[in-house]
């Protein structure tokens, strides 16, 4: 015992060894205590910041990331500029949300669900919807257990996933044997296959309705049954919802909170940048029983603490603002999937006249298209092992200035070859950039 203690407090002081050794064992540790944590590991790729650097070239039309260049309604920047001349609005608010938007989110939400949903205990602000979900990562789940994922799914799911500890158990939309898909509602689960899934370990499954990328809006029907999985297992129900306001004619966004007894299973997460086309003002929320939402704020307050009181005042205002013309024609949340709709449907015709296939979305504001039947010959570009869609998305940047995401980024392994012949344009472009988009589709196959 003795013996080892001496050789030990010899090692850590270099005795007996050559000075240069003990540099080199100080050095070594001290990297060592460098690396990074576990939780984080093959975490470090992101698609956002690949794209980033690849569109950051002025002289690329980007319709990749879903990050409009049209300006939130004036009010809403009018309401900003109005809370940050109010002193108080300057300092710190109530840490899980603002008073004034709370309460405007549960009158919002009381209204949209048909019950009274209590603004102190049910509602949690968030930094975005990425907070919301990383809330809930954290607050609800824990090493070992087991989430459902869909693919394609939003990219952060998986990472936070594992950074809870947990393993992501991924599932492919499938489109039924023999048929091509045309529009997003050709896409669903296999109800036995999701069934299959399920097990004691399932902590929870994570929706995405209207769905990022493939814009497909789930049916009551299909909720239903992911419902019922989720009753029969005892497990929660992280149901992503930023797009709830932009579903096109013909359909209906669905809670699935709102089904019988899900209600006290469910977090309903969403995105006050998404609904005012604000994206940087990063305010999200959770909705849900407090039970649940009560452990969120743990995360909350041991985190971020706080979102911006003057974006929230503001996001507050806006949202009250819509809340008066609810279910008229001006009401934003009705108006606003009006005007994209024709930015939509423009983008469809014009991929469908260079012999794209486009898969109509039912909402949101992405469109995947299949390339196919382009036959762009890629095999002597990029990596051996890189899919399809990422060289043709490479190959396109540089030979058509015109950039996209690659759907490989949001689906695992095993389901790369259903996905890579798949590309998702945003549409949420002024007509100026849809302009210089259709011109380079014009002119396809001249250059
Ligand atoms: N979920 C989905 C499906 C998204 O597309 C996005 C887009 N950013 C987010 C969550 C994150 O939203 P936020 O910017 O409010 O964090
Ligand atoms: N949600 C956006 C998209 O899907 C981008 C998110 C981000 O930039 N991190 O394009």
């Amino acid at each position: 015992m003795r013996a080892e203690r001496s050789s030990s407090y010899q090692q850590q002081l270099g005795k007996g060894r050559s000075p240069g050794h003990h540099l080199i064992i100080t050095a070594s540790t001290r990297m060592s205590r460098h690396t990074q944590a576990k939780r984080i590991e093959g975490l470090d790729r992101n698609i956002w910041v690949v794209f980033a650097g690849m569109t950051s070239n002025p002289s690329i039309v980007s319709l990749a990331q879903g990050k409009p260049d049209i300006p939130p309604p004036s009010y809403v920047k009018e309401a900003l500029a109005k809370a940050a001349a109010v002193d108080d609005l300057n300092q710190y608010t109530r840490g899980f949300g603002h008073p004034r938007l709370v309460k405007a989110l549960s009158q919002v939400y009381g209204k949209v669900c048909g019950r009274q949903i209590d603004p102190f205990k049910e509602i949690l602000v968030t930094v975005g919807a990425y907070g919301s979900l990383f809330n809930s990562m954290q607050g609800l789940v824990n090493e070992g257990d087991e989430v459902i994922i869909m693919e394609p799914y939003f990219d952060c799911y998986l990472p936070m996933v594992k950074m809870a500890g947990a393993k992501p158990v991924l599932i492919p939309l499938r489109v039924k044997s023999g048929k091509k898909p045309t529009t997003s509602a050709d896409w669903s689960l296999d109800p036995e296959e999701l069934s299959s899934k399920f097990n004691s370990k399932t902590k929870a499954i994570i929706l995405n309705t209207p769905n990022n990328p493939t814009g497909k809006v789930f049916t009551r029907e299909e909720l239903q049954m992911i419902a019922d999985l989720c009753i029969k297992h005892d497990t929660l129900c992280i149901s992503d919802e930023v797009y709830e306001w932009l579903v096109y004619k013909g359909r209906q966004h669905v809670k699935i909170a709102t089904l019988p007894g899900m209600w006290e299973r469910t977090i309903t997460v969403s995105s006050g940048g998404k609904i005012f086309c604000a994206t940087g003002w990063k305010i999200g929320w959770s909705i849900g029983p407090e039970h649940l939402i009560k452990h969120l704020q743990t995360i909350t307050q041991n985190s971020t603490f706080m979102c911006a009181t003057p974006l929230q005042e503001a996001m507050a205002e806006s949202l009250l603002h819509n809340f008066e013309l609810m279910d008229q024609p001006e009401c934003f949340f009705t108006s606003f999937p009006e005007e994209l709709k024709t930015k939509r449907d423009r983008l469809a015709a014009v991929l469908q006249e260079v012999g794209m296939t486009p898969i109509i979305p039912e909402g949101g504001f992405f469109m995947l298209v299949d390339v196919t039947s382009l036959n762009q010959d890629l095999s002597h570009t990029g990596d051996d092992g890189e899919a399809y869609d990422w060289k043709f998305v490479r190959w396109m940047i540089t030979e058509k200035k015109l950039a996209a995401i690659p759907i490989t980024s949001f689906v695992g392994d095993e389901s790369k070859k259903m996905f890579e012949k798949y590309i998702r344009f945003c549409f949420f472009r002024k007509d100026s950039t849809l302009d210089a988009a259709v011109d380079i589709f014009k002119n396809w196959n001249q250059s």
